[in-house]
């Protein structure tokens, strides 16, 4: 059992040691570290909520490892405190995590004012998008106020992660017919900011290129806040080059929210979703916890999938004792 009055104490101080100790402990599935979880960040609540929450997303190889690296530097050296966080639901604690190599950022991992903790693993992309959110608001409440959350650029994690930032920035990488990459994806609609990489050597005229189209692209679309359209910059996580440019926009997004009260609306609709996203995977953590074994789970998708009853009836047969009433009563009327 961990002790929570030292870890509170530790976490408080912004001791790096205590931190991912803490991270470790929201990060278990025991039911009595949960608890324990719980309560460490109930503690923590009046320390949370002050950072600027960063979401870097894109293909892989569009460079987000080495903009991280590059932004992560300039951020500190502008004297923040910075953590990096990601999600990857493919991740494994054996290894082939994004930010699981550290070579990869070897001088920003190195810094003591950065704060890198690879993607916890887990079998679900939800399980995962709830261990970084928690991770990250023990990061703010050690003290971080700039967190960078890294997704990996696919499917549904880049979602999970525009659901818990406040600015969702978007990197593309010019060629390889991968322009407007986000549009085809339907991700463009969730940034904020857009970011193409490598515009540097033989590939500085395709960036511009390519920054024209999203530029162009953008014009059609809804942004994400009203009154915010999103810019579109290019840069070289490799030289360098556009790199405290990207940082001042990134800030600059998050003051014009601030100013209009976006920002307000959009965390407290983020924290009531989390809240119902916990409800949600409690409840189906519980549900296959159950110490009577619960209901025949393979028997129900069995007769879902051949079609004999339907997914409505299976549901309540699963959730029968949750809801408390007979699942016999609720579903079949006309036996009764
Ligand atoms: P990630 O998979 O999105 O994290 O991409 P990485 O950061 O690992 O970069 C993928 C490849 O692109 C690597 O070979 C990098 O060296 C290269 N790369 C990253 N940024 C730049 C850049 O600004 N310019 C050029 N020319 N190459 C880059």
């Amino acid at each position: 059992m961990a002790d929570l009055d030292e870890l509170e104490d530790g976490v408080r101080s912004g001791d790096r040691r205590a931190l991912a100790r803490a991270i470790t402990l929201v990060e278990s599935t025991r039911v009595d570290h949960r608890a324990q979880a719980v309560e460490l960040l109930d503690r923590l609540v009046d320390a949370i909520g002050g950072s600027l929450r960063v979401g870097i997303s894109g293909s892989p190889g569009v460079g987000k490892s080495t903009l991280i690296e590059a932004l992560g530097l300039e951020i500190i050296e502008s004297g923040h405190q910075l953590a990096v966080l990601a999600v990857d639901p493919s991740s494994r604690r054996s290894g082939g995590s994004i930010l699981g190599d550290k070579t990869r950022m070897s001088e920003l991992g190195r810094h003591e004012r950065a704060f890198i903790r690879p993607s916890p693993s887990g079998t679900t992309l939800g399980g995962v998008a709830r261990r970084t959110r928690e991770a990250l608001l023990l990061c703010e409440a050690a003290g971080v106020d700039v967190v960078l959350v890294e997704t990996v650029g696919v499917g549904q994690s880049e979602v999970a992660v525009a659901e818990l930032v406040d600015v969702f920035t978007l990197l593309v990488a010019p060629g390889g017919g991968d322009d407007l990459q986000g549009i085809k994806r339907g991700i463009m609609e969730l940034a904020d900011l857009i970011v193409v990489n490598k515009a540097d050597g033989d590939l500085a005229a395709a960036a511009g290129r390519a920054a024209a189209d999203h530029r162009n692209a953008l014009g059609l679309m809804r942004p994400r806040f009203p009154g915010v359209t999103p810019e579109v910059l290019t840069v070289s996580a490799l030289n360098g080059s556009g790199i405290p440019e990207a940082w001042a926009a990134v800030q600059d997004v998050h003051s014009q929210i601030r100013e209009t009260g976006a920002l307000e609306v959009l965390r407290r609709n983020q924290a009531v979703e989390w809240m119902w996203s916990e409800v949600r995977d409690t409840l189906l953590d519980g549900l296959r916890a159950r110490s009577d074994g619960g209901p025949d789970v393979v028997a129900i998708e069995a007769l879902v999938a051949s079609g004999h009853r339907t997914a409505t009836w299976g549901a309540h047969e699963i959730l029968g004792d949750v809801i408390n009433v007979t699942p016999r009563d609720v579903m079949r009327p006309s036996e009764g």
